[in-house]
């Protein structure tokens, strides 16, 4: 299966996201990119709805095509054991690719045990970007950080 937003990464991502998608897919999950590029708007309209960083102003990572996120096309993002599965097994895929998984993320100073920023996923130790994998920051070259256009 391949997925349409796919073609929406760079290359260099997409090559990997593709590889993830494959490896859950031979798990039985069902794979969907939900959300990959975003525009500058978009990004805005994230923020005033809480679902993203108010630092991030720009669309960062997701405006250059570095950061996708993932659901399994059945369990979205339900607070579910299962949906909870699913995220950890992405987050194994992710990290085991070299790559950062929104689903580590427990808040400035949290952990796993102890998060600071708390999510509904935390009962199950997912913290609270789980469905976002991303190129890590520290490894973009200046160069990629620009808005990424798909081929046509
Ligand atoms: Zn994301």
């Amino acid at each position: 299966m391949t997925d349409a937003k796919l073609v929406e990464l760079r290359l260099e991502f997409r090559a990997l996201i593709a590889g993830i998608m494959g490896g859950l897919e031979g798990s039985g999950w069902q794979p969907k990119i939900s959300n990959a590029r975003r525009t500058r708007a978009q990004q805005a309209e994230k923020v005033r709805l809480g679902y993203a960083m108010p630092g991030a102003r720009g669309p960062g990572s997701h405006g250059w095509g570095l950061a996708c996120d993932i659901i399994d096309r059945r369990h979205g993002w339900e607070v579910s054991e299962t949906a909870a599965r699913f995220f950890a097994e992405l987050g194994d895929l992710a990290l085991g690719a070299g790559l950062t998984w929104g689903g580590a993320w427990f808040g400035v100073g949290g952990t796993r045990e102890h998060p600071t920023h708390t999510s509904p996923w935390n009962k199950w130790q997912v913290g609270w970007d789980p469905a976002h994998v991303q190129w890590p920051q520290q490894e973009i070259p200046p160069e990629w950080r620009t808005d990424y256009r798909r081929e046509v």
